[in-house]
């Protein structure tokens, strides 16, 4: 009796039930971008840490409008007044400069200045442009939390909570290996039979952009040794190694033998997706391998059902994307026994083949917005459909 196929999601559990997080390691913050935080973040102090202005202008105590008062000094930024200043006095004051306790800032615009003395325009009440110490971040608490992925603003959070370094998971080291005889490097010219691979490019790329460190890219000649060869040193120097071609049950497809003679052990192979029906995974030791098809929108579409998630997991982050749907702009035939990841673009909130969807059609996927999930089943799925939808 042959097993019904993996789902999607089926296959996906596997490959993160079989995936631990990497160890940490302190990370300069300004090489922080992109990366997962293993730790929280805790401020170090009050954020601002002083009182400060939010205007140019002058501080003085609270009081009415039509008050004349003796200018006495300045609080520059960076360099706060350290004297005292009385009920009758002011002193000039710049954005971001140190407020004297007590004091607040009428702005330049609302003041008439006389060179020694200045008069307010308007009347001015307790805290009036101060930015109290600690509006931002209060000193002990959790600023950034574990598993969070660093952008621009949580790098500035950071660095305001007074971190030089974050604590962020290791980048997963990740080996491309791209098999079959007919693949010539980009640019080269084609003999007969030949293609130029793309695969190693597309795969590299998109697991740069899940964080990983590409240890590895390389091209693998049909050929049991070479297979064998090249997986082994893939498996010596990354935590994720990612095949491209070579899964099938051709008599030139020796990916399956080499990795069950290197010891990976089979953990799934063949999912109900299209494209990328015969998606293989695999463990030995911490080490994992996806086995993905060769052809182009097929090794697309499984390194984003299963590598991503893998990466991200690798990483620890807790950002699961949440699952979502929207409409089909345009009824779509199902197919009967597997779902399909359908390219597609948005018009006017509603989704549509970006069109012809063969698995090696790879300029459908470059006009795609996300990916569509058509569920199998008899007949089209009508337009106004609700499907899941993932990014690309
Ligand atoms: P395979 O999975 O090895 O049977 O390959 C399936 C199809 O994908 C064949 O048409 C291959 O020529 C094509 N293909 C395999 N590897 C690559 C690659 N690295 N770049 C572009 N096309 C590829
Ligand atoms: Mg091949």
């Amino acid at each position: 009796m042959t097993r019904p196929l993996l789902s999607i999601d089926e296959a996906r559990a596997i490959v993160l039930g079989a995936t631990a997080v990497l160890p940490q390691e302190d990370v300069e913050v300004g090489e922080g971008l992109g990366r997962v935080l293993a730790q929280d973040v805790v401020a170090g102090h009050d954020v601002p840490p002083f009182a400060s202005s939010a205007m140019d202008g002058f501080a003085l105590v609270p009081g009415p409008a039509g008050r004349t008062l003796r200018i006495v000094g300045e609080s520059r930024a960076g360099t706060p007044w350290t004297g005292t200043v009385s009920a009758g006095d002011a002193l000039r004051i710049s954005t971001g400069a140190a407020v004297p306790a007590g004091l607040s800032v009428l702005q330049l615009e609302l003041a008439t200045d006389h060179g020694d003395e200045v008069t307010a325009g308007d009347d001015v009440a307790a805290g009036r442009n101060v930015r109290g110490s600690g509006e931002d971040l209060r000193s002990g608490a959790v600023v950034l939390q574990a598993g969070t992925q660093l952008g621009p603003a949580e790098l500035g959070v950071a660095v305001h909570a007074g971190a030089a370094t974050v604590p962020c998971t290791r980048r997963p080291r990740v080996a491309v290996l791209a098999t079959g005889d007919e693949l010539v490097p980009p640019g080269a010219a084609l003999g007969p039979g030949q293609i130029h691979d793309s695969n190693r490019i597309t795969l590299l790329a998109l697991a740069r952009r899940e964080g990983a460190d590409v240890v590895l890219a390389r091209r693998v000649r049909d050929d049991p040794q070479a297979t064998r060869e090249a997986i082994a040193e893939a498996l010596g120097v990354a935590d994720l190694v990612v095949l491209s071609g070579g899964v099938s049950v051709g008599p030139h497809d020796h990916v399956k033998p080499a990795l069950e003679a290197l010891g990976v052990e089979e953990r799934f192979w063949r999912v109900a997706l299209r494209p990328g029906k015969p998606t293989w995974f695999g463990v030995r030791g911490a080490s994992l391998v996806l086995g993905l098809p060769g052809n182009p929108v097929s090794a697309m579409v499984t390194f984003l059902l299963f590598a991503r998630p893998a990466l991200a997991a690798l990483q620890g982050a807790s950002g699961q994307t949440p699952r979502r749907t929207e409409p089909l702009g345009e009824p779509i035939m199902r197919h009967g026994a597997r779902d399909e990841c359908l390219r597609v673009r948005r018009v006017d909130g509603r989704l549509y083949a970006t069109g012809p969807q063969g698995s090696h059609v790879l300029s459908s996927m470059a006009l795609a917005d996300a990916l569509a999930v058509i569920p199998r089943g008899e007949g089209e799925l009508p337009a106004g459909s609700q499907v899941e939808v993932l990014a690309l």
